[in-house]
């Protein structure tokens, strides 16, 4: 695969955003999960590694978002609160686990600007793709308020940013495809566009995670809004039937111009956050999908937007791996950042796909009209059926238990 002209975005100030205090009822204060070495490890790997210096990665400057780019999306009663606390000495709350401390405000416009800046390079073909190791996060910021530690959404003002520089300068309607492979629903991204038809949204998820009674099967079939609410324990298995059943299908039908994704590593086997089992490879290969997907349908156009991930031992070789893959380099062909702890994590039990992983992926695809339902996946009454005959030929002695298997794979059945 030969790699896109790469851009990667970071700015010190990110690190000095403070999420404020995670007050744990009945436990010894700890520091917050959102936590600065969380991202710093990333842009220290990537430093240490060679990577950051080498000429194939051009680095990018952040710049602030501006009030009337926030209010694209925000209301400006939220971005005066927001400004208001972070003007006062103690700050305050935003919304459901988002606090905003005294010069929060100012970060977050960093943030939400350090992707409006990868956009905009993006668009006039400076560079193809673009890694922004942004903070604070942002895809559960909704119009009115923030969570979930987003204070704005970043990927809906990045989103919007490109749409207004697209009608503005060539009057174009652009559609673009947002992933989310954070391990938490993305709602706020999902409650910008659930209504618009050039905006194709998915979201890949722990069933029920954060935020609660969010991100289920879209029952309805909406073509541009898809839900993959997988169960906890998902591992490798399962995402790429995720991959392969719906996001790339889902994607070549839509044919979007732009590809943006919401890029939280908190779906790792290390996260705290989280119960599910991905390795770096497996990011790494949600990337070669969507880079691909890029090269075929966008022109090479895509952004990462960073989410979450929690692990600060693991979350840089997470996100290391897709920086690789945006540069091209392969396995086969390149010398990768090593991942100690890739062959352990990677021969974990149950990292394959399993029946109820699958009858979730299966039902979400026929929900969205992708794919028809498999055959090789059994519904709980087909199940139930098969449990009736192992118990019936479990019954018999072992040696009659085979004649009757082998007479009934001799029989002729009903087609
Ligand atoms: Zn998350």
């Amino acid at each position: 695969m030969t790699g896109l002209k790469a851009g990667y975005l970071y700015d010190e100030k990110y690190a000095w955003f403070d999420s404020g205090p995670l007050n744990l009822k009945n436990l010894q204060p700890v520091e917050h999960w959102e936590n600065p070495e969380t991202k710093t490890r990333i842009h220290s790997l990537l430093k240490v590694s060679g990577l950051y210096n080498s000429d194939d990665l051009i680095k990018l400057t952040a710049r602030d978002a501006t009030q009337e780019e926030l209010l694209r999306f925000h209301t400006k009663e939220y971005v005066d609160k927001v400004k208001e606390l972070s003007n006062s000495n103690d700050g305050g709350s935003a919304g459901n686990e988002a606090y905003v401390c005294k010069g929060s405000y100012e970060i977050a416009c960093r943030s939400a600007g350090g992707v409006l800046r990868a956009i905009e390079h993006v668009m006039v073909g400076e560079v193809d793709a673009c890694y922004c190791l942004t903070r604070p996060p942002g895809h559960h910021a909704l119009a009115d308020q923030g969570m979930g530690f987003c204070i704005f959404n970043n990927i809906v003002l990045g989103c919007l940013h490109a749409r207004f520089l697209a009608n503005e300068k060539q009057k174009k309607k652009l559609r673009v495809a947002i992933v989310d492979y954070d391990v938490h629903h993305g709602n706020g991204t999902e409650a910008a566009f659930f209504d618009d038809q050039d905006v194709l949204f998915i979201s890949l998820h722990q069933d029920n995670n954060y935020p609660l009674g969010a991100g289920g099967v879209n029952k309805h079939g909406v073509e541009t809004n898809i839900n993959v609410p997988l169960p906890p324990g998902s591992g490798s298995g399962a995402y790429r039937k995720a991959f392969d059943r719906i996001v790339v299908p889902a994607i070549e039908r839509f044919k979007p111009d732009l590809i943006l994704v919401s890029s939280g590593f908190d779906a790792s086997f290390m996260d705290p956050l989280s119960c599910m089992m991905l390795t770096s490879d497996d990011f790494r290969g949600f990337a070669d999908d969507l880079v691909k997907l890029a090269m075929r349908f966008c022109d090479n156009k895509i952004i990462f937007v960073h989410e979450g991930g929690y692990s600060r031992h693991y979350t840089p070789f997470c996100a290391v791996a897709v920086i690789e893959s945006i540069l091209g380099k392969t396995k086969e062909n390149d010398v990768l950042v090593e991942d100690p702890f890739l062959s352990e994590a990677k021969a974990w039990g149950y990292q394959e796909c399993q029946p109820h992983q699958a009858r979730l992926v299966e039902l979400v695809a026929k929900n969205h009209n992708l794919l028809s339902v498999l055959d090789d996946v059994l519904t709980p009454e087909e199940e139930t059926v098969q449990e009736s005959i192992t118990g019936l030929l479990n019954s018999l002695s072992p040696s009659k238990r085979q004649l009757v298997i082998k007479n009934l794979e001799s029989t002729p059945m009903k087609t």
